[in-house]
């Protein structure tokens, strides 16, 4: 079983949340989608975890990326480059290192499936229209992707013999069987911060033996992880949006 996580946002309530739900499973196979800081107060704490863990793959995101190197964030609400370079300024010395070891997507994880933080054409892209889903599906072999980036949860799912192309909301628990022939673009969603209205941290876990994947989604202490925020002094915005899932 891999656990598939994506957006952790230096967000260390919700990683211990998970952290938790794997042990109590005795899963130890994790996946990395990209942006593992950026935006929350706990950067070292969340990479000394995540370090500890020794993924079997983890990429980089926009925000790693403008968290190790200067001039990266241009394109950043004020909010969100105000988080980056209070990142850059605290980040370990291992930790930095680590940020700018991370490989840049997409890649492939064995022989089951690929993986990108935005979209395999990009990784900065938003994969969030079907256009763009079919763009996407050409640029990685195989039948299964998970990207992240979007914080929205949930699978485009492609039927070519019957030339359908859909996005699907898979109830969280529920195993959902990847049928033979289609092709997927499927995202965890974020543990770090959701943005789909559920302030429950999201993600995934996946069977490559059965072909299938699970939605996860678990509550935490999203009162901890706004008072770490404003603690910080990183701006009130950041803090409030975990309660709405926004
Ligand atoms: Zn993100």
């Amino acid at each position: 079983m891999d656990l598939i996580l994506s957006d952790l946002h230096a967000n260390l309530h919700a990683l211990r949340v998970v952290l938790r739900h794997a042990r109590r499973r005795a899963i130890q196979r994790f996946v990395i989608l990209g942006d593992l800081v950026g935006y929350g107060a706990n950067p070292n704490q969340v990479l000394d975890h995540l370090r500890e863990l020794r993924p079997r793959v983890a990429l980089r995101g926009n925000h790693d990326h403008a968290c190790t190197e200067e001039g990266q964030d241009l394109s950043f609400s004020p909010p969100a480059r105000q988080a980056a370079l209070w990142t850059r300024e605290r980040l370990s010395r291992e930790n930095l290192h680590f940020l700018q070891e991370l490989p840049i997507g997409p890649l492939y994880v064995g022989d089951d499936y690929a993986i990108a933080h935005g979209s395999p054409v990009d990784e900065d892209a938003y994969l969030l229209h079907p256009r763009d889903a079919l763009t996407a599906f050409e640029a990685f072999k195989g039948s299964l992707c998970f990207f992240g980036h979007t914080h929205l949860p949930g699978f485009f799912e492609l039927d070519e013999v019957a030339g359908t192309l859909q996005w699907q909301n898979p109830q969280p628990g529920e195993w959902v069987d990847l049928v033979p022939g289609r092709r997927y673009l499927v995202n965890p969603g974020s543990v770090g911060q959701p943005r789909d209205r559920d302030p429950r941290l999201s993600f995934m876990a996946f069977d490559p033996r059965r072909r299938r994947v699970r939605l996860i989604r678990l509550e935490y202490d999203v009162r901890g992880a706004a008072r770490a925020i404003l603690k910080a002094g990183l701006h009130p915005h950041l803090a409030e949006r975990l309660g709405f899932g926004m």
